[in-house]
């Protein structure tokens, strides 16, 4: 037994050291297989949460406490998860919880909104106005589908529901007992955040800006900044000058960018903002704390460099270049083997994030 597990056996708060400058680079993974705490600078803390099912990752978690009060940045996919970081968030500090910020509107960074304002009543949840009005429009529905009995949720947990309990799947085909561990596992997770999202009351930011917004926490300032759209149409990242520490929301996602759905043309402007503020550390919103922005630079030239490549298939073409075709035609080789290294599940992710990258620059270039 490591003394990490002795420590988590025990109950202990596991607590890493805070991060020492110019330490190895480690591989990261687009998995998390269990939370994982960093004190990233005296009073200012990181939480890494294990992954809440199959399909959903979760955010990363920020703490900043100054001497008067709290702000936290994110608040994961599960209500339960965020009772966690609550938990410790009371170890550290009596200082109350004043401010959570949303950096965006996707349920991995939201679903423990309300948890926040029930541990603190006082709380105000701050967001970009387009974050509140996102939140409102999609999150209570995905949870509703969710926890449906006739939704595509249903039908997954039905079909994994076979698998373990009969080791015969929907095909009619046998299951071996490996698949099928990992199937009860799999249906395990669904059914607790079934039962999580059956009691939860989605709540969206009470305060809403556009641009920018300046929180002194009592000697130490945390400025909100909207530099662009990304990721999605509202997102925000906390800058803390005195420390130069850029908590960046999915803008920034670590090993491999999330770039499933948003604005891939404008997010390569809003990179290099984020990049101009030349921080010492960036907390991605997923994945390991990096140091430098040096990571962030090179998700600008990633993104910069294929829409470069489908800009020239679609000149050369006279504008009539086909998705498929230029889905096969643009070379990710490279940048492949830099961001995901080789293994399998970053490798997936990749492909998937990529093909879904291209399909929104190949929309945004022929839509000019
Ligand atoms: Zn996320």
């Amino acid at each position: 037994m490591t003394l990490l597990r002795k420590l988590k056996a025990s109950g202990a708060v596991v607590v890493l050291a805070v991060l020492a400058l110019g330490s190895v680079a480690r591989a990261d993974s687009v998995n998390t297989p269990e939370r994982q705490v960093r004190q990233i600078a005296p009073g200012i803390y990181t939480i890494r949460h294990a992954d809440p099912t199959d399909d959903f990752p979760d955010g990363n978690t920020t703490v900043v406490i100054g001497e008067r009060e709290v702000l936290v940045v994110d608040t994961c996919y599960l209500p339960s998860s965020a009772d966690a970081d609550i938990a410790l968030i009371r170890a550290w500090t009596d200082k109350p919880v004043r401010w959570v910020l949303n950096t965006h509107w996707h349920n991995d960074h939201v679903g423990g909104n309300q948890r926040y304002r029930q541990a603190w009543p006082g709380v105000d949840v701050i967001g970009h106005e387009e974050t509140r009005r996102m939140i409102t429009a999609r999150v209570p529905s995905y949870v509703r589908r969710f926890i449906a009995s006739d939704s595509t949720f249903a039908k997954q947990r039905e079909a994994l529901r076979l698998s373990a309990e009969t080791g015969v799947d929907d095909k009619g085909k046998s299951v071996d007992p490996a698949a099928r561990a990992t199937a009860a596992a799999s249906l395990a997770k669904l059914e607790t955040a079934r039962r999580e999202f059956s009691a939860m009351v989605v709540e969206a930011p009470t305060v809403t800006f556009e641009s920018a917004l300046r929180i002194d926490l009592g000697g130490r300032v945390v400025e909100l900044k909207h530099l662009g759209r990304g990721n999605t149409g509202g997102d925000v990242v906390a800058w803390l000058p005195g420390e130069r520490i850029l908590v960046a929301g999915d803008l920034v996602d670590h090993p491999v960018p999330y770039a499933f759905a948003g604005y891939p043309s404008e997010w390569i402007g809003t990179l290099e903002r984020l990049a101009a503020l030349d921080p010492l550390v960036v907390v991605p919103g997923h994945g390991e704390v990096l140091r430098g922005k040096g990571y962030i630079e090179r998700v600008a030239a990633l993104i910069r460099g294929i829409r470069q490549q489908i800009n020239d298939l679609l000149e050369k073409n006279g504008g009539g270049f086909a998705l498929d075709e230029v889905q096969k035609a643009v070379d990710l080789s490279a940048a492949r083997r830099e961001f995901a290294g080789d293994d399998a599940d970053n490798l997936e992710f990749f492909d998937a994030s990529m093909a879904s990258l291209i399909r929104v620059l190949h929309a945004e270039l022929r839509a000019r």
